[in-house]
This record gives C-alpha cells, sequence and structure tokens, in this order.
C-alpha cells in the first residue's frame, strides 16, 4: 500500500443496524446493499455515555473521552450551559496527524470541531458552531463560497437552539420535518463532494446528523425515517461512483431504539434530599411556563416564525439559560444530574467549587449512598431495577482523565431513557395534587424523544482491498488508527483503538511512534482551578 490512497469516512448520526439491514433485505438502500455484498459490515461499539460529542470525538482521535476530554455537549466543570469546543480536546484530532504528516483533509461538519483548526486542507464545523456569525471555516475564505453557484449553501446546525423548532415541527408537520432534515444532507454532501473536485485531499470527512433528529424525533413514523437513509445512500452512492479507488468507511456514533419510559433524574435527586431548589418545583415559574408551553404549543407553532425566534440572539440566550440547571440551589445541594446526555451526576464539593454542600472528607461517602440510590431505583409497573450499570469516574475514564469528568456515570437498562428536566413529567395534573414528591418516571411525552440512543453503531467498509460480505465488529476507537494505516502514516502509540486488521484482503502495515500528548503545564492547571471557584 503506497501514500497515494484516499479514504474517505461518511457519518451516518445515529445510523443503526437493524434497521438498515431490514430495508436492505427489501430493497430500498442500494448502496447500503452493494457494500454489503462487496464490503465488510457490522457493529461499531460506542463511548460510554453512547451520545454525539464523546463518540464523535472518539471517533476522530482515536481516543477514550478520559483522554480527549469531551463527555457531553456541555461542559462538564460548568454549572451553566457552556457548549463544549475543540478547543478543549485534549489530544489531536486525525486532521491534525495527518497535517504533521503531509497529508491532505476535507472535513465538513463533524460535531464538536468549532473553532475550525489550521490544517492542510479545509474544515467547515459542525453542530456546536456557536452561529452562522461564527468564523467556522478554515481557511476563512471558504466561508464566502459557500453559497449557490459556488461550494453551494451550508446548512448549519445549533445545538439547543433548534431543538424546541425541531421538537415543534415533528409534532404538527412531521413530513416538513423530514424534508428539512433532507435538505441539510444534501447541503453538507453538496459543499462536500465540490470541495472533493476543487482541493487536493488524502481524506475527506463528512457527518450527516439528519437520521439522529428524525429518529429522536420521529420514531413513530418509520417512513419519514427510511427517506432520511435513502437520501444518505444516494449521496454515499454518487461519492463511491465518483472515487472508485477509495477505501469508504461509513461509521455511526452510536445506534437508535424505542424508549418505554424516561427516568427524570433531578426529580429522583430532589426526592431524596441530594438537590435542592429554589421555590417549589411543583409551582415555580419553570413548572407553569413549561405547562403554559405545552398547551399552547399547536398555536404557537402555527403562528410564529419559532425557528427563526429561537436562532435570534435573545431566543438563543433564552434557551441556553432555560435548563433545570436555573432552578437548581447548588450552593445548598449535594448533587444534580448534568445534562440530559450526559448520563452522569456531578456532586458539587465545597472544596473544589466553592459551592454546594458535600466537603472533601465526605465526598466518597456521598458518593457511595448516590450509587446505591441508583442502584435501588425500581420501576413501579415491574419492580425491576432500572439502572444497568454505575461507575465512579475513574472506573471508566482513568485516574489521569482530563476536563473534570461528572462523579458518577450511569447507564440505564436498554428500554429507558433519561431525563434532566426538574419538573412533574405530566405538568398540570401533578401542579394540581398537594404532593411533595415529584414523579421519576414517565412514558415518552411532550418533552421527551420518541427514540433514543442504543450503544452500538454501524461499521459499513468498501474498497478495492476491503474483504467481501464479512461481518466485521469494532470501536469507535478504530476509526482513527484505520484511517492513519490506510494512509500509511504511523499510529501515536497513546491512541486506545487499534487497526480493523480483519477488514483487509492484503494485510496492512502498521507503524507506531511515540507521539507527545498535549499535557496541560502548571500555568493552565492554576487558571482553569482558579475558573471552577468562580463558577
Ligand atoms: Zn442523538
Amino acid at each position: 500500500m503506497g501514500s497515494d490512497n484516499k479514504v474517505v469516512v461518511i457519518g451516518l448520526d445515529g445510523g443503526t443496524l437493524s434497521l438498515i439491514e431490514n430495508w436492505v433485505k427489501k430493497g430500498k438502500l442500494p448502496t447500503f446493499s452493494r457494500i454489503m455484498r462487496e464490503g465488510v459490515y457490522g457493529n461499531l461499539r460506542s463511548t460510554i455515555p453512547w451520545y454525539s460529542a464523546p463518540a464523535w470525538v472518539s471517533i476522530v482521535t482515536g481516543c477514550q473521552p478520559g483522554k480527549h476530554g469531551i463527555y457531553d455537549f456541555f461542559r462538564t466543570d460548568s454549572f451553566s450551559k457552556k457548549i463544549v469546543s475543540s478547543r478543549l480536546r485534549k489530544v489531536p484530532a486525525v486532521w491534525n496527524l495527518l497535517t504533521e504528516n503531509d497529508r491532505n483533509s476535507i472535513i465538513v461538519n463533524v460535531p464538536g470541531t468549532y473553532p475550525p483548526e489550521k490544517i492542510n486542507g479545509v474544515m467547515i464545523t459542525g453542530l456546536l458552531t456557536p452561529s452562522p456569525d461564527s468564523m467556522y471555516t478554515y481557511p476563512p475564505s471558504i466561508k464566502k463560497e459557500l453559497m449557490p453557484g459556488k461550494l453551494g449553501r451550508y446548512e448549519l446546525e445549533q445545538v439547543a437552539v433548534d431543538d424546541i423548532p425541531k421538537g415543534l415541527t415533528a409534532r404538527y408537520a412531521p413530513e416538513r420535518l423530514a424534508e428539512q432534515v433532507n435538505a441539510i444532507t444534501t447541503s453538507h454532501a453538496t459543499v462536500t463532494m465540490n470541495l472533493m473536485e476543487r482541493y487536493k485531499w488524502d481524506f475527506t470527512m463528512v457527518v450527516f446528523r439528519g437520521t439522529d433528529d428524525v429518529q429522536h424525533l420521529l420514531w413513530n413514523r418509520m417512513d419519514l425515517i427510511l427517506s432520511c437513509y435513502q437520501k444518505a445512500d444516494g449521496y454515499i452512492g454518487r461519492m463511491i461512483d465518483r472515487y472508485p479507488d477509495a477505501t469508504f468507511i461509513i461509521v455511526s456514533d452510536h445506534g437508535f431504539g424505542k424508549p418505554k419510559k424516561y427516568l427524570y433524574v433531578n426529580n429522583a435527586l430532589y426526592n431524596a434530599g441530594y438537590l435542592k431548589t429554589k421555590g417549589n418545583p411543583t409551582h415555580n415559574m419553570q413548572t407553569l411556563t413549561a405547562a403554559f408551553f405545552e398547551k399552547t404549543s399547536r398555536i404557537l407553532f402555527h403562528i410564529l416564525p419559532i425557528q427563526k425566534i429561537a436562532r435570534s440572539s435573545i431566543g438563543r440566550k433564552l434557551i441556553l439559560s432555560s435548563s433545570a440547571a436555573s432552578s437548581i440551589d447548588f450552593d445548598s445541594s449535594k448533587a444534580f444530574y448534568h445534562s440530559v446526555c450526559s448520563r452522569g451526576i456531578r456532586i458539587i464539593r465545597r472544596d473544589k467549587y466553592g459551592r454546594g454542600v458535600v466537603d472533601e472528607d465526605n465526598y466518597e461517602k456521598v458518593r457511595g449512598e448516590l450509587i446505591e440510590f441508583l442502584k435501588n431505583i425500581r420501576d413501579p409497573d415491574t419492580n425491576e431495577n432500572i439502572v444497568e450499570k454505575v461507575y465512579r469516574w475513574e472506573e471508566i475514564y482513568g485516574e489521569d482523565a482530563v476536563n473534570d469528568p461528572l462523579d458518577i456515570i450511569f447507564d440505564l437498562k436498554e428500554e429507558y431513557g433519561a431525563q434532566e428536566l426538574l419538573q412533574p413529567p405530566q405538568g398540570l395534573r401533578s401542579m394540581l395534587r398537594s404532593t411533595s414528591k415529584l414523579e421519576i418516571l414517565s412514558p415518552p411525552g411532550f418533552y421527551d424523544w420518541l427514540g433514543d440512543h442504543r450503544r452500538n453503531g454501524i461499521l459499513f467498509m468498501y474498497g478495492r482491498n476491503i474483504e467481501k460480505g464479512k461481518n466485521v465488529n469494532a470501536s469507535v476507537l478504530d476509526i482513527t488508527p484505520t484511517v492513519l494505516a490506510l494512509l500509511d502514516v504511523p499510529i501515536p502509540t497513546y491512541i486506545d483503538g487499534e487497526l480493523i486488521s480483519n477488514a483487509f484482503i492484503e494485510k496492512i502495515e502498521v507503524k507506531h511512534v511515540e507521539h507527545r500528548e498535549k499535557k496541560l503545564t502548571e500555568a493552565e492547571l492554576k487558571k482553569i482551578r482558579k475558573l471552577r471557584l468562580k463558577l
């Protein structure tokens, strides 16, 4: 294998193998069908937790979250919602390693890449880019070319901010949501293919995110979900036809399934006295607003330009500040559930954060109690425990984990999802009842997703040296080392993943190299500790 190889990684956020296999059998996904016959496919095991931010960063670094430091969409070292950025990533990404080795990359819409990095090639950042006004391309001149007639229009998605408009569209105009999502896929595919024509590249990576949106919001409309897989299938087919000599790797960050019930984690912590609130959560402003919004959402959706309002600077601020965090009294609480996708609990240590009621001395005692508490949460309908596993952070991320991981991480049994909202799941109904306990379990309601993540994502590989019709399973950690090996670039020894060797007909030579990890200096650590005390 020489260095004139080309590799294309296409991400299908939330891509799910069982759905693809089923549609392939029915002849609905010609490209996936071709790859299953002429390439390899299987499960791609995700990170803990199996959510986009940690998983995509593991895909592009080959490292587990404790090493790269991205655990959630939101910073774990903050009590308010601060979106993570590429500056927090503590290890190089595949495009940095390729740049160091004189290879060129085209990177489009990969979550967590903002701010864009200086690389050999072109980068357009994806989800977690703060706003369309941000400088989200490298080189900066590319931004001006993102218009019809040049590179094509680029649809920038905005985490959290787009959730309300998307949720309402799914509820009141599901076909329109599928159309919007497919238009976004078209925009990202078009820009990527135009870049591939105009720029020199050895490695191209693009992530299509529409599949995640529709599976969360339209799990009751498999026809519309299929249309989004078909859209991606079409573009993947076109890229394969255009670059028949390249090796294609199609991946997802996790899979999808249907949750039976949601666990309202902060409600459970409130009932047990670990979390204290400002005001009574059954009657406070937040709960009232939520109940009012639920009742009027249909009308609001039809009369207001919801997306425009949400994306305005005021709407954006309002949305990011209206999370559960705003009604938690951090100064008198012991712990809280960090965010909907975190699957993790923060214990508020006074010595570390300057708030809360837990000290260094009783930290382990509180942590032990909380772990027992989580293990014992039962579904009253079945009397079974709903928490699958509970970990202390160091057990999964290692003692050297960077960027302050949450204190306790947990997995729920597969048919359960987790919610962050601190309020009664049944809104008004609970407000009328005079009970001091909040409901902790609820079937998917107004504020919940219809579909939620599963740990196994997809892996499809196709190319001249790829085996045919074989089942190959791997981990999200294995993508970066496989790309490096294919491009004849040595794999740094700090990388946790391995070459997916059983996917290849002819053995691929692997070279390893010692690579200095980006470690924080003492001055940087001091600055972080100071900032924490100010939170
Ligand atoms: Zn998702």
